[in-house]
């Protein structure tokens, strides 16, 4: 099997791992790809905006599965645009993406399908805001309906302050653009989880249950960024708590989606806050995250491809889900001022090092080689990943392994996991 993969990040690094280590396949291509990726798969380049663009590279490459990593590619149809040229794609339609790509959408589905989430206002003008305030009590959550790569999200300490974030969104001073229209949300309080399922629109299957760092700073502080690391553990979701989640948000938002004509098929990647009155819905992603697939990747044991063709075919009831057990971890390594302003183009060195690390695996995110040198190409630089009998080994040797790493301005967290082990030690 010849498999196209489009993306760039520490996502398609792993699943290009995972999806070459399948005896089925021969050929893996990955478009536009990374200075890691190159190491497994060939390179197309490509732009991720750019639809014609990449359909063009898939009728020209013809693979027999096509992946889709990043939310921005299934926001322009391109699982439509390729089916409809007869390939077989893993991810779902611009109408099932809608899940994502709208906010207000994802919002008026789980309130008609009365699933859990915050309650919540839709508005489309300040004065709207202004309305709807009225109704929630501080800390109000403000958010940008469209994609806005993790930063339209503003948690509001008053009325005030909501008001405010709501004019800077309209505006267009807070995202760049302007936006449209906005979602007023109630704030919940909990334990964040990813709860990421495989579904090929009528069945689902939970693939390993994962806590993402998001800030920047070490204690959870500073600025939002696209993921610092992540982990997963059986001690994430007692087994009775994910069969509630199945039960009462994944299987009826593949239903619901299902009964709306718009079938969802790939990953439903469901946001979670554990709140005191149970599990809530916080977003939807379309899509694997990034970085909870490296983590999640790290320990399936069947073969990926024996698993998306089931959600292609639609008979992921008959497939089984494989994995090692213990736990697994994932520390990023970024760029000094990220998710600020930084500089690219340094030299990596150390990473054959960091991979001979036992259970190590370093995906790499925004790396590219010039000149024959690997370099730093973006904010989010590599991940160091490992698997382990328990989190305490598998962030013992993801960190082992990052501290062999070394670029100009290489800036990691050393807290990855540090909840999980505290609730440990007090348990
Ligand atoms: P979202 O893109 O909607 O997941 O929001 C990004 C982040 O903002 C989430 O991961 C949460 O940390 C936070 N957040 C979003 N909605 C809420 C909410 N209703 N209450 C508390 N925190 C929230």
């Amino acid at each position: 099997m010849k498999v196209l993969i489009f993306g760039s990040g520490g996502r398609e690094h792993a699943l290009a791992w995972a999806v070459a280590k399948s005896p089925k396949v021969s050929e893996v291509v990955c478009a536009p790809g990374n200075g890691g990726i190159a190491s497994i798969a060939r390179l197309v380049p490509v732009s991720l905006s750019d639809l014609d663009a990449m359909v063009a590279v898939a009728t020209a490459e013809m693979p027999d599965l096509t992946i889709i990593g990043p939310e921005l590619p299934l926001s322009l149809g391109i699982v439509d645009a390729l089916t409809a040229f007869g390939l077989r794609v893993f991810g779902p339609s611009k109408a099932a993406a809608m899940l994502e790509t709208s906010k207000s959408f994802a919002k008026r589905f789980l309130q008609r399908h009365q699933i859990p989430t915050a309650n919540y206002a839709v508005c489309n003008s300040t004065e709207e805001v202004e309305k709807a305030i009225e109704f929630f009590h501080a800390p109000i959550v403000v958010k940008a309906d469209g994609l806005a790569a993790g930063k339209g999200v503003v948690i509001c300490q008053s009325k005030r302050a909501a008001l405010e974030a709501a004019h800077g969104l309209f505006s267009g001073k807070l995202l760049g653009s302007q936006e449209q229209q906005l979602v007023i949300e109630e704030f919940l309080e909990g334990d964040e989880v990813s709860f990421l399922c495989l579904t090929d629109g009528k069945d689902v299957k939970p693939l390993l249950a994962a806590q993402d760092h998001k800030r920047i700073g070490e204690g959870d502080t500073g600025p939002n960024t696209g993921g610092m690391g992540v982990y997963t553990s059986d001690s994430i979701l007692e087994p009775h708590m994910q069969e509630w989640i199945l039960k009462h948000i994944a299987r009826p938002t593949v239903a619901g989606m299902a009964s709306e004509d718009a079938p969802f098929i790939g990953v439903l990647y469901v946001g979670l806050m554990m709140t005191a009155r149970g599990p809530q819905v916080l977003e939807f992603n379309a899509r694997f995250g990034d970085p909870e697939t490296q983590a999640i990747l790290l320990r399936l044991e069947s073969d990926l491809i024996d698993v998306l063709e089931a959600c292609v075919e639609g008979h992921l009831e008959e497939t089984e889900l494989r994995w090692s057990p213990g736990a697994s971890a994932c520390v990023i390594a970024s760029s000094g001022g990220y998710p600020g302003s930084y500089r690219t183009g340094f030299e990596i060195m150390g990473i054959a090092e960091a991979d001979r690390v036992p259970e190590v695996q370093v995906f790499h995110s925004g790396t590219a080689i010039s000149g024959g040198v690997l370099r730093t190409s973006g904010g989010r630089v590599l991940c160091s990943c490992a698997a382990g009998d328990t989190l305490r080994q598998a962030l013992d040797s993801a960190y082992a392994a990052i501290e062999k790493i070394q670029f100009e301005g290489m800036y990691y967290r050393r807290d990855i996991g540090h909840r999980a082990l505290n609730k440990s030690v007090s348990k």
